[in-house]
């Protein structure tokens, strides 16, 4: 016999938590089902403690640049790798822990721990136990994906999960994945002490960003000592008497690199395989995401998915954006849809990269009339101030309609200046309505309405 419910949620990443509480509190009987740790790829192997350890890089980065600010520390600065780990799992365990704590404190809801998989488009096995609802919500996220690399059965190597067990300075840390997983990971591991060498299939770092965007980054990092490697289109990792030998079929620099350690960070997939999404005639794509509507609901009716698995954002606010256009529609009245959602995001490399809306080359290839301007943070007071002056604004604009098109400030605070690009955009407003506001002195965001006083046709 199925045990009923009303709703039955599989994961407790960055939707399922927040809809479990908002179904429950509408009074109806909700299950939620994980299989891991509390909190999902954020929380444990993911935004929270990579942030956390880039906070100990930059740390690592400004002690050793104390001298520039008049500080004089007694000895070389080094890093304990073992104090680094305990503070990120301290912080993201205190997460994990709240997540948990919380689903299994709210009224309505019950918790299973376990493996969920779909039984029928009403039935959910969990263990010994099968559960039964009118309404499914999936929000399973995604794991690393292992990328093309010969040899790799013969060595041992690391992924976003397995990093988060490293307690020891690895002598040099070969990455496989110029994206913002393996830049993030190659700039704090050379900042704790490692030889960082980043290896990119492509012919430049984080290819989706603007050429310049990528160029700039690449010499920020390489300025720091970090290897790069790029159009490795052919990798093959091997065992060597030091370690991994990496041999590469790029152009420039030596065809082999050996390191200590080996991370792959060439991509996702979303845990879409063993979900039994065939027994319940759930739709996925080429790439085993769910395919969905513009409101979150399968071909199946009765089933949605959320977060990463549905393959419309692979982030922290997306998922959580998915919850909230999910409940809008099923408890508001609120016809939210993931079509109303700017993208935007930012790579947390030292300066960070803010981005919001389009690239100046999806700006270009869309053919519109535009207007774009640039900025070095050099001429930005905040920037000098703080002795952080790498990176550099963009904006672009509708010619016709004045409406901002999209931004990236690559550059000290940028992680949070783009806020003021993006939530123009989502007003719909003109930028001039930006370029008048009266921004707070010293800031970055200041000189944003200077950055529009020099728009330019594209
Ligand atoms: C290294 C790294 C850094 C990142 N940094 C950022 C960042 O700075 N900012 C940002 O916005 N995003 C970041 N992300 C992405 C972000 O972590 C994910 O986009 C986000 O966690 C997705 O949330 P989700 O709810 O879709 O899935 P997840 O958080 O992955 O949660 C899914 C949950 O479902 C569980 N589950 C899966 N299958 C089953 C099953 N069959 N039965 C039971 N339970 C199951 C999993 O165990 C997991 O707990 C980062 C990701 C990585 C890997």
């Amino acid at each position: 016999m199925a045990t009923q419910f009303d709703a039955i949620i599989i994961g407790t990443g960055q939707a399922g938590p927040s809809l479990a509480a908002r179904l429950a509190g509408a009074g109806m009987r909700v299950a939620i089902i994980e299989r891991k740790r509390f909190g999902g790829t954020c929380v444990n192997t993911g935004c929270i403690p990579t942030k956390t350890m880039v906070a100990s890089a930059y740390a690592a980065r400004l002690a050793r640049r104390s001298a520039e600010y008049g500080v004089v520390l007694g000895a070389e600065v080094t890093v304990d790798m073992r104090r680094v780990k305990a503070r990120k799992d301290e912080i993201s365990g205190r997460s994990s822990t709240g997540v948990e704590t919380w689903l299994k404190g709210l009224a309505n809801c019950t918790v299973y721990q376990g493996h969920a998989r779909l039984e029928s488009p009403r039935e959910v096995r969990v263990g010994s136990e099968v559960l039964s609802a009118e309404k499914i919500f999936l929000d399973v996220g995604g794991r690393a994906a292992t990328p093309p690399v010969a040899g790799l059965d013969q060595v041992s190597f690391l992924d976003n999960s397995s990093m988060m067990q490293v307690d020891f300075l690895p002598r040099h840390l070969a990455i496989v994945g110029g994206g913002y997983i393996g830049l993030e990971f190659g700039q704090m591991f050379r900042r704790f002490g490692s030889e960082v060498t980043i290896i990119e299939m492509g012919p430049r770092l984080v290819s989706h960003e603007d050429e310049d965007v990528s160029k700039a980054i690449r010499e920020i990092l390489e300025a720091e000592g970090i290897h790069m490697r790029v159009n490795a289109e052919c990798i093959r990792a091997s065992r060597h008497a030091n370690g991994i030998q990496v041999s590469v079929n790029c152009t420039e620099g030596p065809p082999d690199i050996v390191a200590s350690h080996l991370l792959l960070a060439a991509g996702r997939r979303p845990n879409t395989d063993d979900l039994g999404l065939d027994r319940a005639g759930v739709a996925r794509d080429a790439h085993g995401f769910i395919t969905v509507d513009d409101e979150l609901r399968t071909n199946v009716p009765g089933i949605w998915a959320l977060g990463e698995c549905n393959g419309r954002g692979a982030f922290t606010h997306t998922a959580y954006n998915d919850f909230e256009i999910v409940a809008a529609n099923l408890l508001d009245n609120d016809p939210r849809r993931v079509s109303d959602r700017i993208p935007a995001y930012n790579l947390y490399v030292d300066p960070p990269l803010g981005r919001a809306g389009m690239t100046e080359a999806e700006v270009r290839r869309s053919g519109r009339p535009a207007l774009m301007a640039t900025m070095p943070m050099t001429r930005v007071g905040r920037a000098r101030e703080k002795g952080e002056t790498l990176g550099f604004m963009k904006i672009l604009v509708d010619a016709e309609n004045k409406k901002i098109l999209g931004a990236s400030i690559l550059g000290t605070g940028g992680d949070e200046a783009i806020h003021c690009i993006l939530d123009i955009m989502y007003a719909g407003a003109s930028f001039t309505v930006l370029q008048r506001a009266v921004h707070i002195h010293p800031t970055v965001s200041e000189l944003v309405p200077t950055l529009l006083g020099g728009l330019k046709p594209l």
